[in-house]
């Protein structure tokens, strides 16, 4: 496995694949688990040369806290992706991928002020920002991203597409622990009690699931049942939302009903999200 930490290096081992290889790529910020596990799995289907890149983006963290005690585990890391066969791993540095005088960053639109976009202003521009220059840099033929990052995935998706940069953007299932607590690096923030309380995210989706599984087809009604699973929890509620995949908007009753319910929540300052497909398989 190549280990590429500046954007000299990986010009170099990208200029010297065959132009017959194609290149998948797996953004990470690091403290990989299951989830991205299963990412770089997929990615690699069809033998792809896989790159991997490691890099917590300062562009996307609007809290000095979060960016400061995001975990940190690149040993671990670094066994994980040579023991799945990665062709290489680009970890830059801050300097490298924003040299001094580094100022122009993307716009997300719309889809990038809600949710998400909202609970963390400046979050989707600093993302599609890192991401065009991983695109930009590490030329893939395929992105892979989970679903667990729905909007991230929408947006990501939407700025391929929309500023035609011939990327197949590829979606992975969000795997989640045997509890139903989604994977996330930020888990291991999360105290004992945090733990226990951070499963209001999956009893709310599944509370929303059963009652769309019943028929419930008003949006609006999905949405109160995910926010009473949160009346009594102390984790501190973002937002509990039925959007429609096709541009994450709010749902509204009579659409085509392609749907997500998305939820977040803070427990132990630490921001934490989930989300589940509504609709027709
Ligand atoms: P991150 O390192 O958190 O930026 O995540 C890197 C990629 O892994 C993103 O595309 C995430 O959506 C994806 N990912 C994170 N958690 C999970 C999970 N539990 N299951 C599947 N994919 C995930």
């Amino acid at each position: 496995m190549q280990k590429l930490t500046d954007a000299a290096a990986l010009k170099a081992w990208r200029d010297a694949l065959p132009s017959s290889t194609q290149v998948a790529l797996v953004p990470t910020m690091g403290a990989l688990h299951v989830g991205h596990h299963s990412l770089l799995q997929h990615a690699a289907k069809d033998g792809a040369a896989v790159i991997a890149s490691i890099f917590v983006n300062p562009l996307q963290f609007e809290r000095e806290e979060d960016l400061t005690f995001y975990p940190r585990t690149l040993a671990a890391d670094l066994a994980m992706l040579e023991d799945l066969g990665v062709a290489a791993v680009y970890m830059p540095s801050v300097e490298d991928l924003y040299p001094q005088g580094f100022q122009v960053s993307l716009d997300p639109g719309p889809a990038g002020a809600t949710f998400e976009g909202a609970a963390r202003p400046g979050h989707f521009a600093g993302m599609l920002t890192v991401v065009h220059k991983l695109f930009a840099r590490c030329r893939p033929h395929t992105a892979w991203f989970g679903e667990k990052d729905a909007q991230q995935l929408f947006l990501v998706r939407r700025m391929a597409a929309d500023l035609d940069m011939g990327i197949q953007v590829h979606a992975c299932p969000t795997y989640r622990e045997e509890d139903g607590l989604a994977y996330s690096s930020r888990n291991v923030r999360l105290g004992e009690q945090a733990r226990q309380d951070a499963l209001v995210l999956s009893r709310a989706l599944q509370a929303c699931t059963e009652a769309y599984g019943e028929g419930e087809r008003n949006p609006r009604v999905l949405e109160s049942q995910m926010r009473a699973q949160f009346e009594g929890s102390p984790a501190v509620f973002a937002y509990a939302d039925v959007i429609t995949e096709e541009n994450f908007v709010a749902a509204e009753a009579g659409d085509d009903q392609h749907w997500r319910a998305v939820v977040a929540a803070r427990l132990d300052g630490v921001h934490l999200l989930d989300n589940r497909y509504l609709g027709p398989a």
